[in-house]
């Protein structure tokens, strides 16, 4: 319970986006604590609750409720109490309205502290193999083909993996879409991450869009895009030499090696070969 009135403040808490194991000690004792929970769906959040002998009271916070609640959320906070925040799954603020109730909270600048913890947005993006050096998350991708296409053809330069959400029943769609829109690319579907039927499909655009079309998809989507190939610094010579080099000290034949360098970076093999050649001229002497 909160101690005194001064005290109150809004605790963000990331909870798990599948498997109940991934919840951080700090979010069981912040929700423990708190003097109420604010839930997406109180009966999913009492799951959580029932798992670890949580009884604080839940109260539904959602898409529908938020904008007639924050008033008195933010009274109550500032009346000292202690809310807890959290989503159906993962962090709250991505792509749901838990980020509503943050921005009143730094408007009315009250404190706001934030547990971090999963999220499927980073998971995916890990799990994907893609470039990490830079992304752009792109929330739900919009419903209708025209907004969508006109969405990839704005990002298609960006040097960074594009992260999106999108409901199973549109998968095969989008994943069409993003091959015409933006061909050759490495690209990765992340499904149910954490749990029972985790999933993390990898291969070209063309190939991904092949593989899911007129397949029923189930549980929760993440949808992900490289960045363009070529002479990005995704892929630059030492980092193919490099990536040569590692397989082959794994006991790989070297022409593998190359093949599986160019497959995996989406760049054309011979640009792999001349890159681990330079690096042998350079080095050791090796040949292919
Ligand atoms: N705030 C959440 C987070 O930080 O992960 C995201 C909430 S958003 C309303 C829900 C979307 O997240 C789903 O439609 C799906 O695209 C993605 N998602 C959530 N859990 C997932 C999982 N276990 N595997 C794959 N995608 C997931």
């Amino acid at each position: 319970m909160a101690t005194s009135r001064d005290a109150g403040r809004l605790v963000v808490c990331a909870t798990p986006i599948g498997n109940l194991g991934d919840v951080t000690l700090r979010v069981l004792d912040a929700l423990r604590d708190a003097d109420v929970t604010l839930a997406e769906d109180t009966r999913v959040t009492k799951r959580l609750f029932e798992r670890y002998g949580i009884d604080t009271p839940l109260e539904r916070f959602d898409e529908e409720t938020a904008r007639a609640k924050i008033p008195r959320v933010l009274e109550r906070i500032a009346g000292g109490e202690t809310v807890a925040l959290v989503s159906d799954a993962g962090t709250p603020g991505i792509s749901d309205p838990g980020s509503r109730l943050v921005a009143a909270c730094v408007d009315a600048e009250l404190p706001v502290e934030v547990l971090p913890g999963p999220s499927a947005v980073i998971t995916a993006l890990v799990a994907s193999g893609l470039p990490t050096h830079a992304f752009y998350f792109g929330g739900f991708l919009p419903r209708k083909p025209g907004e969508r296409e006109r969405l990839f053809a704005s990002l298609r330069d960006l040097d960074a993996t594009l992260v999106f959400f999108e409901s199973p029943r549109r998968l095969a769609s989008a994943l069409a879409a993003i091959a015409s829109s933006m061909p050759g690319r490495r690209a990765a579907v992340a499904r149910e991450l954490t749990k029972v039927h985790a999933e993390v499909v990898r291969g070209t655009v063309e190939e991904l869009a092949d593989a899911f079309a007129g397949r029923e998809v189930k549980g929760e989507v993440v949808v992900l895009v490289g960045p363009p190939t070529g002479e990005s610094a995704t892929a630059s010579d030492e980092d193919l030499a490099r990536a040569v080099e590692e397989l082959v000290r794994a006991g790989m034949s070297r022409s593998d090696a190359v093949k599986n360098v160019a497959r995996s970076r989406g760049v054309p093999k011979s640009r792999v070969y001349d890159a681990a050649h330079a690096d042998m001229d350079a080095g050791t002497g090796e040949t292919i």
